[in-house]
């Protein structure tokens, strides 16, 4: 970082408010950062959910990005988004799909659509063997079912402006392909098997933090997966990692760099604030970032952020 003008790390602007409502979620996926499921009780309030829209209210931030755990399942979800839209931002819900066709949620996607509200989902793969064995049995067919629904309100359409990214991780220990091209494979594969379309694709790398971490250790996999990291340092991508131009929001309103510092309890370095309730974004938005061994998997091949990678 330092060699290439990059030490230490700042931000430059905040355009994107991430928020993690909590950890509950009805998946228990293999790889999860935020170590979510079912038995999580982590759940935002209506208080701090107030206090992020009084934020949004008063600066030009843009983008609210809502993730969890399964975000839709904080009973402040639909509060959250129809407020940020009523002050005209752009909304996205990071979905695990599986969500939408749960009893409960039958009305989710088509309020989703009314609201405009821009659908990230995860489908790590195109192959049913390969997405449930990393996120559960049966969890491939749910998501099928769920970009159907999602398809027929307009969702992916091309020249649509309901937009359906999906989200492409590897199963193993090792950097993704190229996104256009992957891109491509998810584009003929779904066509061709399913009748489905999508916006965009997103390839995000592992980073080496919480249940993909603890898999990496029991299968001694842990020193080599850091080396092909480390070795594949890109100082384009370490220019561009999402967390120069982000804040991050905990459940409990406290602020953090981005998800993964979050998830690895690594506050801001900022003196002046802490947490949503009192914040001051001329400071943060000129901060100095808090790095460690895993950013290493935002900085690697064509870099890796919540948007995919971003080098060509
Ligand atoms: S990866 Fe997503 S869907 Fe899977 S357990 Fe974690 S939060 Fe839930
Ligand atoms: S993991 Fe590190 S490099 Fe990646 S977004 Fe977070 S602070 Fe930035």
């Amino acid at each position: 970082m330092n060699a290439h003008g990059l030490d230490p790390l700042e931000s430059d602007g905040i355009d994107v408010l991430q928020v993690n409502v909590g950890k509950l979620c009805n998946q228990t996926c293999r790889h999860c950062h935020v170590d979510a499921g079912p038995d999580r009780r982590e759940s935002m309030s209506r208080e701090t959910a107030e206090a992020i829209i009084r934020v949004l209210s008063e600066s030009t931030i843009g983008i609210l990005d809502i993730t969890g755990g399964a975000p839709e399942m904080n009973p402040n979800f639909r509060w959250l988004v129809e407020q940020a839209r009523q002050l005209g931002r752009h909304v996205i819900d990071r979905c695990n799909l599986t969500i939408l066709v749960t009893k409960g949620y039958e009305t989710l996607p088509g309020f989703l659509a009314e609201h405009q509200v821009e659908v990230v989902a995860s489908l790590p793969c195109y192959s049913e063997e390969n997405c449930d064995s990393q996120r559960g049995d049966g969890v491939f067919q749910k998501s099928i079912q769920a970009l159907r629904q999602l398809n027929e309100l307009g969702y992916g359409q091309p020249n649509g402006t309901l937009s359906l990214a999906l989200v492409y991780n590897p199963v193993g220990p090792s950097l993704p392909p190229s996104q256009a091209q992957l891109e491509a494979d998810y584009r003929r594969e779904l066509r061709e098997q399913y009748d489905l379309q999508f916006s965009k694709l997103y390839t995000i790398t592992n980073l080496p933090i919480s249940r993909f971490l603890d898999d990496l250790l029991q299968t001694g996999q842990y020193a080599s997966y850091m080396q092909t990291l480390v070795e594949s340092f890109n100082p384009q991508a370490a220019a561009g990692v999402m967390c120069r131009s982000m804040l991050s929001v905990d459940w409990q309103g406290r602020l953090y760099d981005c998800d993964f510092n979050q998830m690895l309890e690594l506050p801001l370095t900022s003196e002046t604030a802490k947490t949503i309730f009192d914040l001051d974004l001329a400071v943060l938005a000129k901060r100095r970032i808090v790095t460690g061994r895993h950013c290493f998997g935002c900085t690697a091949g064509a870099g890796s952020g919540c948007q995919g990678s971003f080098v060509s």
